[in-house]
């Protein structure tokens, strides 16, 4: 396979008289002290933080477009930035640069309860979107495990527990409004449901993780909120069990709001870390959405198809404080792992497989998790064929982030032999680069590398991220 390590990027000049343009039109909201560019400069990965020259912080369209302008004008690469809560090294200024902190655009635009929609400003976050329309009857479901912010969830076509009933940010975004590189303004879809007019720019967007231009506009798709909500969890002797539960419930057609699995390592974790008492075994955490009746009929057929499956244990959370303590204690799954190993930052796979290959696909990971010497617990959206790996390892030695790098490229080469990719959710940022080519081909690259150098030629949009792009 093709893995090469993303090359060291050389950071390009930073003017400056660019700085002082910037003064100029920002004041105090631009920042160049050292703290500030460190925060701005790393994600969630374990890449040593790659620091921006400075960090703008704005609060309108315009200053996107001023900062974009200037930024072209003194070729200097821009970097949007949302909560910094992403897995791959995206954030990192790899070739130096000005990061735009999007926090300051966090307005709710509009409300369109009868359509269904909300068009928002980047920065606000998916929590404070919940909060925003917990009036309305509605919610937006889009659930990554952090407290994402909607303008990186799109450029990263984010997704989460509840994707398997309501789809990731490709199905739930409607419309963007971008800043391209140039600073020009465009609009991609409407408020309408669906559309055939033209090439669909939005969904180019829509993970484009900030190298084709900066959004400054969402609209996405509300829902109503269930009438009846019921979660359950259950155990299994293996995971093989617990994954051919979920496909079975998938193939059935069994309208699923979530299906997560966490293995007896993952447990244990989040035993310790929410103080829970499940036993540690792999374990299925079902939510059921839709009617009294309807998800009485759901549960049952799940109930059904898990002790066919060997499963056990089944427990209800009806209550909504049983419900939130089951679900905090998953979405907290990532920092409960790290603290198995404490002072550990974890390489995180997210391989995702069609449904029909999932068994086989986390099957064969496991075994070979087996000879591996560092802590490996896996937690999945499995209902969506999704699954991550959290190879837990020490920073300061390298030996360990060479075998999760190892395990890592054994876990890519199996989801793509069984028609997978290398990243259900998380994005390509640095670390998935070199799985690409492998992934699509390299004329599929070469298109990408044409849309790239049609909206952004001089590779000023976060350079050096998804692919390797000479300007
Ligand atoms: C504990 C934990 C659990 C997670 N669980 C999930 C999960 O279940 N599902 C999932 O999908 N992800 C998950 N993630 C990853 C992460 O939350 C997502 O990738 C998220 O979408 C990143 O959003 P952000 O606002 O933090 O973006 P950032 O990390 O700030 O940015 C991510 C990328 O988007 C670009 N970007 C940000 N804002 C804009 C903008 N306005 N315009 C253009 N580009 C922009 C950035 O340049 C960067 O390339 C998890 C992360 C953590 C730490």
């Amino acid at each position: 396979m093709n893995h090469p390590v993303p090359p060291l990027a050389v950071r390009r000049a930073f003017p400056a008289a660019l700085l002082d343009a910037l003064k100029t039109a920002f004041a105090e909201r631009v920042s160049t002290t050292a703290a500030v560019r460190e925060h701005h400069g790393r994600d969630e990965s374990p890449f040593d933080p790659q620091l921006p020259d400075a960090v703008v912080f704005v609060i309108s369209t315009e200053e996107v477009q001023t900062v974009v302008r200037l930024c072209a004008e003194y070729n200097v690469p821009v970097i949007p930035y949302g909560n910094g809560s992403s897995l791959e090294g995206h954030l990192l200024a790899v070739q130096g640069g000005v990061s735009i902190d999007m926090s300051g655009l966090n307005q709710v635009l509009s409300i369109d309860a009868e359509d269904l929609t909300v068009t928002v400003q980047p920065g606000i976050s998916r929590k404070q979107l919940n909060e925003a329309l917990k009036d309305t009857g509605l919610f937006f479901p889009i659930d990554p495990g952090a407290d994402a912010s909607i303008g990186g969830m799109s450029a990263t076509r984010a997704s989460g527990t509840n994707a398997v009933r309501y789809g990731t940010m490709r199905e739930n975004v409607l419309g963007l409004t971008v800043v391209l590189a140039d600073g020009r303004v465009i609009k991609t879809g409407t408020r309408a449901r669906k559309s055939s007019a033209g090439y669909d720019l939005t969904r180019l967007f829509v993970g484009s993780e900030g190298t084709l231009g900066v959004i400054v506009e969402i609209t996405v798709r509300l829902y109503p909120q269930p009438e009846a909500v019921s979660a359950a969890v259950c155990a299994f002797p293996s995971m093989g069990d617990a994954v051919r539960a979920t496909i079975e419930t998938i193939q059935m057609g069994v309208p699923v709001a979530r299906v997560e699995f966490l293995d007896s390592l993952a447990v244990r974790a989040i035993n310790r870390h929410s103080n829970l008492t499940f036993r540690e075994s792999p374990m299925l955490f079902f939510e059921f959405h839709g009617t009294e009746s309807s998800v009485k009929e759901q549960a049952e057929t799940v109930q059904e198809i898990v002790a066919q499956n060997s499963g056990t244990d089944f427990e209800w959370a009806t209550r909504p404080e049983d419900r939130s303590r089951l679900w905090n204690a998953r979405h907290n799954a990532y920092f409960a792992m790290l603290q198995l190993k404490p002072g550990s930052r974890a390489v995180t796979t997210d391989v995702c497989v069609p449904i029909s290959r999932l068994a086989e696909c986390v099957i064969e990971t496991e075994q070979d998790l087996k000879a591996s010497t560092l802590p490996c617990p896996i937690v999945g959206h499995v209902g969506d064929g999704n699954f991550h790996v959290a190879m837990l390892l020490d920073p300061a030695r390298p030996e360990e982030l060479e075998e999760a790098e190892r395990i890592n490229h054994r876990i890519v080469e199996r989801a793509l032999r069984m028609g997978g990719t290398c990243t259900g959710e998380h994005g390509v940022g640095l670390h998935k680069m070199g799985f690409l080519i492998d992934e699509h081909g390299e004329d599929a690259i070469s298109v990408m590398r044409s849309i790239k150098h049609a909206l952004d030629p001089k590779n000023l949009m976060n350079p050096g991220k998804i692919f390797s792009y000479d300007a």
